[in-house]
């Protein structure tokens, strides 16, 4: 995938096309760069996009909206897809020969949230998790560190587990808490992390500002992630998208320290400080007393772009892995892949039959 030449089909094109006008729209400070390889894709197929993005008409935009969160079944383009998961196994297909490096090593697991433990839902609010998967996060948890690592507020992901034995990272990373139960002796539990603590009175007055700014606009949700603002797309119709794009980046404007960023029909306000859920997962395992351990296995599971950090982090490491959660082919530093919450679960399952087996041979 790194030859510039190769054919890309429509789901490359668009998610390129995604990031293309992503990057284009950053009009100065306002996007971060993005982690992905864009010079994968012919850019000038798309110069119309930039062109109309940068003039500020936001055409690109919308394009960007609609293809970072794809619906296209994968069948469309089988080959590819084939070619993605040689090149990004199936986590589950190769369990036995993954985990057979890990035999003598502390595995720890990092969860991202949405998309990952939860299914992507309409309401963000509602995006729950199975009873069967909190039963399965719980058990890794009897074996393994287990950190949930989510862009959205830690309270408001601990609400949505409610298993006090994990460590939590809400707002990408920016505000960390050990458990609050025991489970594992090792390193330091209390954990307490706020790398942009001073940003919180920014976050708030930004936060009532958007509330403020976007409130005529049907379905459009402002959430505040405590170090993180997100507006959502969701349930937004589509013809409104540039307007809500337009009013969310004319509040920022006065806020030079804020970044924005884009995900899955949602935009992202975050300070701009260098953290991400790569610093995060690199500060827990400092936590937990395997800064410099050979003996440590990292998984991190994770769906949507922010979750690159932490693969980049670990593939940088050169110790454990990231598992992406796709149905469709992307660029990615994770090295297997799994397709949907569901396989997340049974991922986890097989993880723990695993550790007991393990167990019950020594
Ligand atoms: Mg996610």
């Amino acid at each position: 995938m790194t030859n510039p030449n190769v054919a890309v089909s429509d789901t490359q094109s668009a998610i390129a096309m995604a990031i293309t006008a992503a990057a284009a729209v950053n009009n100065s400070s306002l996007f971060s760069p993005s982690p992905y390889n864009i010079t994968l894709f012919s850019r000038n197929k798309f110069p119309k996009s930039i062109e109309a993005a940068t003039a500020g008409k936001n055409i690109g935009w919308v394009d960007a909206m609609r293809a970072s969160s794809p619906t296209r079944s994968s069948s469309e383009n089988n080959q590819e897809k084939k070619d993605w998961i040689m090149k990004h196994p199936s986590a589950l297909g190769v369990f036995e020969e993954i985990m057979s490096a890990a035999k003598m090593k502390q595995v720890v697991i990092f969860l991202d949230y949405d998309g990952t433990l939860s299914p992507i839902v309409e309401n963000p609010d509602q995006a729950y998790m199975a009873p069967e998967m909190r039963e399965a996060v719980k058990n890794v948890a009897k074996y393994f560190p287990t950190a949930i690592v989510s862009g959205r507020c830690r309270a408001k992901v601990y609400n949505f587990v409610r298993l006090s034995e994990l460590y939590y990272a809400g707002s990408h990373g920016m505000d960390i808490k050990g458990p609050s139960s025991r489970k594992h002796k090792k390193g330091n539990q209390n954990v307490l992390c706020q790398p942009a603590k001073e940003f919180l009175p920014m976050m708030t007055e930004v936060y009532e500002l958007l509330l403020e700014k976007t409130k005529g606009i049907i379905g459009a949700n402002v959430e505040n992630n405590k170090f993180c603002l997100s507006v959502h797309f969701r349930r937004v119709e589509e013809e409104s998208w540039n307007d809500l794009a337009d009013r969310v980046k004319s509040v920022l404007k006065d806020y030079p320290k804020l970044r924005l960023t884009q995900g899955r029909k949602v935009l992202e306000i975050r300070p701009t400080i260098k953290w991400d859920k790569g610093k995060a997962i690199e500060f827990l395992l400092e936590s937990l007393g395997y800064a410099n351990s050979k003996d440590v296995l990292p998984v991190y599971i994770g769906d949507d772009r922010t979750d690159e950090d932490a693969f980049k982090v670990l593939r940088e490491r050169g110790q454990g892995f990231g598992i992406l959660v796709s149905k469709v082919p992307k660029e990615t530093e994770a090295v297997y892949s799994l397709q949907e919450p569901f396989e997340v679960m049974n991922f986890l399952q097989r993880l723990v039959t695993w550790k007991r087996s393990i167990m019950r041979s020594h």
